[in-house]
């Protein structure tokens, strides 16, 4: 089931029609700032890419942003993922699907089962469920460790002085699997330190893949080395309260 955003993201919008005309051209407009954001900082954009997180915004959003040539998304919640995308993989087999919410143990499974990329893989316990979901579907994504770089109590991710640890026996036990990090910095700080710190830990500890920055940061992260930018309401519009 959808939840009940389904109707207020709709309602906001006048037809479906006027609703595919502003996500498509959010989306261009999102990727210009890209382009623009790394001309600044001297790098290619063929280096960022762009998840569109589509969290708690109905499936024709998603087939809209597909429509504008969007490949790659980002979904919170398995069991919402799991409600929207199956079927849009038939007509859409290039399709990617990034987990980037907190993950319990109990949906492993179904992660492994519907994700290209595991953005959160932040502690051991959920390392121990992915190695037996992986098993047990055979199939395991790609995975990014999520980094609390603020230590916030409420957030998830590894504590930013257990990070160095975690990371290595991840990359021990998952070998290429482990692609990454991904970070969320606190609302209230300036991203920049976080983007950094998060630059400097991927990069000794060999990773390719930096996720980081949002709507109201992307342009930021992407000065500080993100190689993808997480990018919600600047696209698909404004999402309710209750959405985290
Ligand atoms: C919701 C969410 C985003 C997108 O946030 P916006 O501010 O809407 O762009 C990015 N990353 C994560 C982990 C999220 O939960």
């Amino acid at each position: 089931m959808l939840p009940k955003s389904h109707l207020a993201a709709s309602d906001a919008m006048e037809s479906s029609a006027d609703m595919s005309d502003q996500i498509a051209e959010n989306l261009s407009l999102i990727r210009s700032r890209i382009i623009h954001a790394c001309e600044i900082s001297g790098r290619s954009a063929s280096d960022v890419g762009l998840v569109a997180v589509s969290k708690f915004h109905p499936k024709e959003a998603v087939e809209a942003a597909l429509k504008a040539g969007q490949r790659v998304f980002g979904e919170n919640r398995v069991q919402e993922a799991t409600s929207k995308f199956p079927d849009l993989r038939h007509t859409w087999p290039d399709l990617r699907l990034h987990i980037i919410g907190g993950l319990q143990t109990n949906k492993a499974v179904d992660a492994c089962r519907i994700a290209d990329v595991i953005e959160t893989l932040d502690r051991p316990a959920l390392a121990d469920a992915l190695e037996k979901a992986a098993d047990k579907v055979g199939r395991l994504p790609e995975l990014l460790v999520q980094v609390n770089t603020g230590n916030e109590p409420q957030k998830s991710g590894v504590p930013r002085d257990d990070a160095d640890p975690f990371i290595k026996t991840c990359m021990t036990r998952f070998g290429p699997k482990v692609r990454g990090l991904m970070c969320i910095p606190p609302e209230d700080e300036d991203p920049a330190a976080h983007f950094r710190f998060l630059t400097d830990l991927a990069r000794r500890h060999g990773l390719p893949v930096i996720s980081m920055g949002m709507s109201a940061d992307f342009e930021t992260a992407i000065a500080e080395g993100a190689t993808l930018v997480r990018v919600g309401s600047a696209i698909f519009g404004t999402r309710p309260m209750t959405a985290s």
